[in-house]
């Protein structure tokens, strides 16, 4: 059973911040001192998403916002170039691209410069090319990044009713912490998000934060029972699991591979998961294309240097060993 909207349905589409991403060559602690970077990297979860599930055949489009910069031409190019519809990507006059300076430490945590809020990332607004992409969407992805962006939530409230309005469909990926729950209307917003999804794609303590449920088999019985189809937890090295209303499961190990970076991983395997679940695949299938997205792009040096085509990601399951559990 397969209820996600088909790709013939319209294109998926996400929202949310488009950034460049500038990494310290060496690690240490932050930016205190003068140091080697490399970049600028496309970036921006959102934009990663959209970049994936574009690169491996689905349609796919973005309602986003860039500066009339390089940062910014670096960023619609990419995504031009891997197929996702930019039309509804704006160009401010007046501010910059996103960025993030970003320098991993010694035990692999990260030191970050933002440049969000106050840049052009934080100017989504519905403008009549994203009311024109939404209106011909099949598919729409929410993010809990969307949480940084004060705007966006009006643009997401629009999406959502033109987007079930049209029969289609829903995921969100929570990729929110604990404690941003508690601000604002952070929660009550949240909430609504999961109480539209046909699809929940969560990692690490993410369940927990979307339920208040430590326990993983009773977090996913509560989303189920929330009108949630299917909630694919993400897993990192050990991979992923599908649990399905219903009560079918799926568990598939992850690839074996050298991690070069990790940014982008959960990005890349929703988006081949959502492109692969639209395009027909089974279950099974979609999981283990969704495993070699996130694989390999830790591979590479760069939040989305490593999302594959099809053809490269059938070449990466033909080749690379997978994790025994
Ligand atoms: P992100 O760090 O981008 O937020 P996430 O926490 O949402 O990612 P992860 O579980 O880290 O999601 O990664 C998504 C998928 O990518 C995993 O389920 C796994 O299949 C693959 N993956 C990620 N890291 C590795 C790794 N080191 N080795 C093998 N596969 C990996
Ligand atoms: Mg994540």
């Amino acid at each position: 059973m397969n209820r996600i909207a088909p790709d013939a349905l319209g294109p998926t589409v996400t929202i949310g911040e488009i950034l460049v991403e500038i990494m310290a060559t060496s690690r240490g602690d932050g930016f205190l001192a003068p140091t080697t970077l490399a970049g600028p990297y496309p970036s921006g979860a959102p934009a990663i998403f959209i970049d994936q599930c574009a690169r491996i055949g689905g349609s796919a489009g973005i309602v986003a916002c860039v500066g009339d910069d390089d940062f910014g031409k670096l960023n619609v190019e990419r995504l031009r170039r891997d197929g996702a519809d930019v039309s509804a990507i704006s160009v401010s006059p007046d501010y910059p691209t996103g960025s993030a300076f970003v320098r991993y430490r010694e035990d692999g945590s990260r030191d970050f410069v933002y440049n969000i809020a106050k840049s052009a990332a934080a100017l989504v607004s519905l403008t009549d090319e994203a009311k024109a992409l939404f209106a011909r969407a099949g598919h729409l992805h929410m993010m809990g990044t969307a949480f940084s962006i004060p705007s966006l939530w009006d643009v997401l409230e629009h999406a959502l009713a033109v987007i079930k309005g049209r029969g289609g469909t829903i995921s969100v990926d929570p990729n929110l912490r604990k404690e941003l729950l508690n601000q604002g209307q952070t929660r009550a917003r949240f909430a609504r998000m999961l109480d539209a999804a046909d699809l929940v794609l969560p990692s690490g303590d993410e369940l927990e934060t979307a339920t208040g449920l430590g326990d993983e088999a009773a977090a996913v019985a509560a989303l189920l029972a929330r009108g949630v189809d299917e909630v694919v937890i993400k897993r990192g090295r050990m991979g992923s699991s599908l649990f399905a209303a219903g009560g079918a499961r799926v568990d598939r190990p992850a690839f074996l591979v050298e991690e070069v970076d990790p940014t982008g991983a959960g990005d890349c395997f929703g988006g081949a998961y959502i492109a692969c679940r639209r395009l027909g695949m089974p279950a099974e299938a979609a999981l283990d294309y969704a495993n070699a997205a996130g694989a390999r792009n830790v591979t590479r040096q760069g939040p989305m240097e490593g999302a594959g085509t099809r053809a490269e990601l059938e070449a990466f399951i033909a080749t690379t060993p997978r994790v025994l559990s």
